[in-house]
């Protein structure tokens, strides 16, 4: 079965409730590790699991940044799935952004865990990493369907829906502006402001002047 690692801290339930339901929905396996109760020594179960993954989830919150300790652990997890090549995905809960810097990734989303729309357009975008033939037959615009919350434009749904079975044509491809930083990932809401996941600079974005950067 194909697995997701999920980078997360044990103390936020209702994100990791959620993703769970999500996960549940689909044949795709979420590997929840927590850093308080990593098994000894941590780093190689961690790096076994990420190098059989197809993607990682970074579950920012507080507590994740909130000590040391597993600021490093993101930050060895994220460097690591640099390293092997996978996905790094960013998600921020729309109630409580946390300016923790991730260096590293290819995707930003802004979720509310409550939102039902939301858990369903992250089910779709989980069951992209779905290899099983049964999964092929379905088009992902349907199943993704329109803008995750919070999001000013009616543009995202459009690109979702015309984006069938790519992946790679998921979200809107975007590249900090921000002279010192310059990473480039997809966003899957027009935010008109929002901090770069990668250096926390404010970005002020005018949607109807600024084309999606390829
Ligand atoms: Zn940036």
């Amino acid at each position: 079965m194909a697995s997701i690692f999920i980078s997360h801290s044990k103390r936020d339930v209702e994100a990791i409730n959620a993703f769970c339901q999500v996960f549940a929905r689909t044949t795709m396996r979420a590997i929840f590790e927590e850093f308080e109760n990593y098994v000894v020594p941590p780093w190689t179960k961690i790096k076994n699991d990420i190098q059989q993954s197809s993607a990682a989830f970074v579950l920012l919150s507080p507590h994740l940044s909130g000590t040391p300790y597993t600021q490093n652990w993101v930050s060895y997890e994220v460097g690591l799935a640099c390293a092997l090549n996978k996905p790094v995905w960013v998600y921020e809960q729309l109630e409580g952004p946390v300016l923790f810097p991730i260096p590293y990734l290819t995707d930003y989303i802004v979720y509310s865990p409550k939102n039902r729309g939301d858990l369903n357009s992250i089910k779709g975008l989980v069951e992209t990493y779905d290899p099983s033939p049964a999964f092929l037959g379905l088009g992902l615009g349907a199943i993704i369907g329109g803008l995750l919350s919070g999001g000013a434009g009616a543009g995202v749904g459009a690109i979702m829906g015309a984006a069938a079975l790519q992946r790679k044509s998921l979200g809107i491809p975007f590249r900090c502006p921000h002279e010192t930083c310059g990473v480039q990932y997809k966003i899957y809401s027009q935010f008109q402001q929002f901090a770069c996941p990668a250096c926390r600079q404010i970005i002020y974005v005018d949607w109807t002047q600024t084309p999606p950067q390829q």
